[in-house]
């Protein structure tokens, strides 16, 4: 039975591989690029699969903690910050967040009504309320005017996000805002690990910050989050939560493991046309999916609230060397999609003065139908480009009534890729 089922999805596998053969003849026979810009993260290279390679050859650092410190170390010391503990997503580096300032049932939490749904889920995890308040179409970020009005007696806390790379427009005033309401800062840095505001990198201005490693984030573990802080009693709480925090099991270090081989040689190599199919082949049933639909209902994994183990922190470290380097080539791209905007009269992003963007994408409002209707930027452009986010609450279908500019960004902003090779 077993042998008979394992055998139907190899040949399953082996059809798919054969047709998308047979289209890649076409494609060459048309003149078309086989391969197109990935909208992943783009950044494992062959030294992350080899590091990958060795770390699943030699298992036995698998428990090295040391790897983990020196991680988190150098991420602290890189992102200007005094502590920082690594998980195993950005969403469960929010989870510490959100266990260190002592949030509790009944409490409430603004959030900007255009957000992934991994965020309001950590929130209501810890039985904390959720309360949504309109974005800006600058930069996608909270707009302050509208969150003043969200402020009751219970609110304790205000999610603040940088998105897209971008640098946040309302920045200072929200954390003035905060400040004056004696409310506390959660950074929200998934996009924009490395984008500065007056010299000094985003997360550092809140009370507590987090930062994804997601394979389609700045840099990329396939999952991975880090927690940061620059308040040393924060700093303990969110050490607490770390220590009573497990590891994962081997096979899925193993699983997510692989996935670098799969997200390597399927996004990334230059022969990606057919490597890809090969690693499908020897990997495509251990991919990871990153939001399960189990999360997207607002369940909590039975795994959820990892730390990060050694092979992955390792994989981390040689990520974090390359960071700069792929950042500044994401804002040499962001130019050319400068250039774009200009020469068809769409608004470009605004870069806030005294900020350094990342630019993780490029974000553009056009026109409904060229969201709905992607065909047109393969054509005319040569790339695939994103749809962040689909709904307020991404990649759900939950839609916020009344909020006008989230609204606006839902069925309008798209995003160009930035690394494009
Ligand atoms: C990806 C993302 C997160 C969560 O990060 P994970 O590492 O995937 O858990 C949080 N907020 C935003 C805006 C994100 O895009």
């Amino acid at each position: 039975m077993k042998i008979a089922s394992i055998q139907s999805i190899e040949s399953w596998r082996l059809r798919r591989m054969i047709r998308h053969q047979v289209l890649n003849l076409f494609k060459l026979f048309l003149g078309r690029p086989l391969t197109l810009p990935s909208l992943g993260s783009m950044t494992l290279e062959q030294d992350d699969v080899d590091i990958t390679s060795q770390w699943l050859s030699d298992r036995s650092q698998w428990n090295n903690r040391k790897v983990v410190t020196d991680y988190e170390s150098a991420f602290a010391e890189w992102n200007g910050s005094r502590h920082a503990f690594a998980f195993m997503g950005g969403r469960v580096a929010l989870s510490a967040c959100i266990h260190a300032l002592g949030l509790q049932s009944g409490d409430e939490a603004i959030l900007p009504g255009y957000t992934c749904v991994v965020v309001p889920n950590a929130f209501h995890y810890a039985g904390v309320n959720t309360v949504y308040s309109d974005i800006e179409l600058d930069t996608y970020g909270l707009d302050v005017a509208q969150l003043e009005e969200k402020i009751t007696p219970r609110t304790r806390v205000i999610l603040l996000p940088h998105l897209y790379g971008l640098v946040c427009r309302d920045y200072e005033a929200i954390i003035a805002l905060a400040r004056l309401h004696n409310l506390k800062v959660i950074e929200d840095c998934a996009h924009s690990t490395g984008a500065k505001w007056c010299g000094s990198k985003v997360g550092n201005l809140g009370d507590v910050a987090f930062y994804s490693s997601e394979q389609s984030k700045v840099l990329n573990t396939i999952q991975g989050g880090m927690a940061v802080t620059n308040d040393d009693t924060l700093a303990i709480k969110l050490k607490e939560y770390y220590e009573q925090a497990a590891y994962p099991s081997t096979e899925r270090i193993e699983q997510q493991l692989h996935n670098v081989y799969l997200n390597y040689f399927q996004q990334k190599h230059p022969s990606r046309w057919w490597r890809g199919d090969l690693a499908e082949l020897l990997y495509g049933d251990k991919l990871l999916i990153s939001t399960t639909q189990e999360e997207e209902k607002g369940r909590k994994p039975s795994d959820y609230g990892n730390k990060m183990p050694a092979p992955i922190a390792a994989i981390g470290l040689n990520q974090l060397k390359k960071i700069d380097r792929f950042n500044q080539l994401r804002c040499e791209t962001a130019k050319h999609w400068d250039l774009w905007c200009e020469k068809h009269g769409y608004a470009k992003p605004l870069v806030v003065e005294g900020s350094e963007p990342v630019f993780l994408r490029y974000p553009v409002l056009v026109e409904a139908e060229r969201k709905k209707n992607r065909s047109w930027a393969v054509k005319e452009l040569g790339v695939d480009i994103g749809i962040w986010f689909v709904s307020n609450i991404h990649p759900t279908n939950q839609c916020l009534l009344n909020f006008n500019n989230a609204n606006i960004a839902v069925s309008r902003c798209i995003n160009f890729p930035t690394l494009l090779q």
